[in-house]
């Protein structure tokens, strides 16, 4: 089973106002809801490929109970912690062809919701064989928590894969004990590095080079329609896809994660990790629904992936 762990999950609201007028009343008929956050996102695609997981995170109140609700009745199993606080609503509004967004940041947590999370994080690693950390933390941990997950993890020996940015993603990488893999894109890669990375091949090979990246197994640059550049122990590699119709970009990232973590889990040969991970990235820019993927369509467009070893 797989372990997606979301720190500070939401309910995403869309609301789409064609023309939407500022300090004026907005009526919306067709309001969606979903249960949001980057990991269950991957928790979703995971489940839509046939794998067990397990979603785990913090959450609270009666938003809180609503996610529970939602993962329930798309049959993902979950074991949250559950705090004292609301969790927070994300609005996006849909207008004049554009997506404003309201970000709420979600509940403060304790020093002791903390540990109480980490203990309950150990407890659920004894039935895992993979975990997936996606996402920014609470307000209230500090920038250094996921290190402590990805340790526990370490010494279970389960492999760990963070899909993270800034701070925590930071020190994730300054800890001695790393990551099996993290999924960085161009941006997120430039704001580690503190200097900017081109998309090419030097480029991106002299960044990966880098002393903070030394130690983990797998690092996939995703590159959106580019596909991504990744290396691998001390091999590097280009992966390059076919141009698609992109309906909806957004989760991409995580769709991405969700197919490495799964041919992770199966120990899949690299082209075969690679050519899953991109297909699954590719397949969820094709649905309008985020974290959601048409497993009809995985083996056309895995045959289309290219994955080139590079000398370098
Ligand atoms: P997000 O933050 O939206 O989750 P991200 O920046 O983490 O995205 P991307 O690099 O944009 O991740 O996309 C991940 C993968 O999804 C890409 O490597 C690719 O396989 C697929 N993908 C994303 N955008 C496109 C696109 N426009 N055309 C084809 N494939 C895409």
């Amino acid at each position: 089973m797989i372990l997606t762990v979301t720190m500070n999950p939401s309910v995403d609201i869309s609301y789409p106002i064609p023309e939407f007028k500022l300090d004026d009343v907005n009526r919306v008929a067709a309001v969606r809801k979903t249960a949001g956050g980057k990991g269950l996102n991957v928790a979703r695609v995971i489940k839509q490929l046939g794998e067990n997981v397990l979603a785990t995170g913090v959450l609270g109140g009666t938003i809180g109970d609503y996610i529970i609700q939602e993962l329930t009745k798309a049959e993902i199993e979950n074991n949250f912690l559950k705090i004292n606080q609301e969790s927070r609503n994300c609005i996006a509004i849909l207008h004049d062809g554009k997506q404003t967004e309201i970000l709420e940041s979600g509940p403060t947590l304790t020093a002791e919701d903390g540990s109480a999370f980490l203990a309950k994080y150990e407890t659920l690693l004894s039935n895992v064989s993979l975990v997936t950390i996606s996402g920014s933390l609470p307000k209230g941990l500090a920038s250094s928590f996921y290190r402590s997950m990805v340790e526990k993890g370490r010494d279970k020996g389960i492999p760990v894969i963070v899909d993270t940015s800034g701070e925590s993603l930071r020190q994730v990488l300054l800890h001695n004990v790393k990551p099996f893999a993290i999924k960085p894109n161009i941006t997120e890669l430039t704001q580690l590095l503190g200097r900017e990375v081109e998309q090419s091949i030097s480029s991106l090979s002299q960044a990966l080079e880098d002393d903070m990246f030394q130690g983990i197994e797998w690092i996939v640059v995703s590159m959106g329609g580019a596909g991504a550049f990744v290396k691998h122990g001390s091999d590097f590699y280009r992966v390059t896809i076919p141009p698609i119709d992109v309906v909806n970009p957004v989760g991409s990232g995580d769709a991405t994660v969700a197919g490495l973590a799964v041919a992770l889990k199966h120990k899949q040969p690299a082209p075969v990790v690679l050519k899953t991970a991109m297909t699954t990235g590719m397949l969820n820019t094709m649905e309008a629904a985020t974290g959601h993927i048409n497993t009809a369509y995985f083996s056309r467009f895995f045959e289309l992936v290219n994955v080139e070893k590079i000398d370098y």
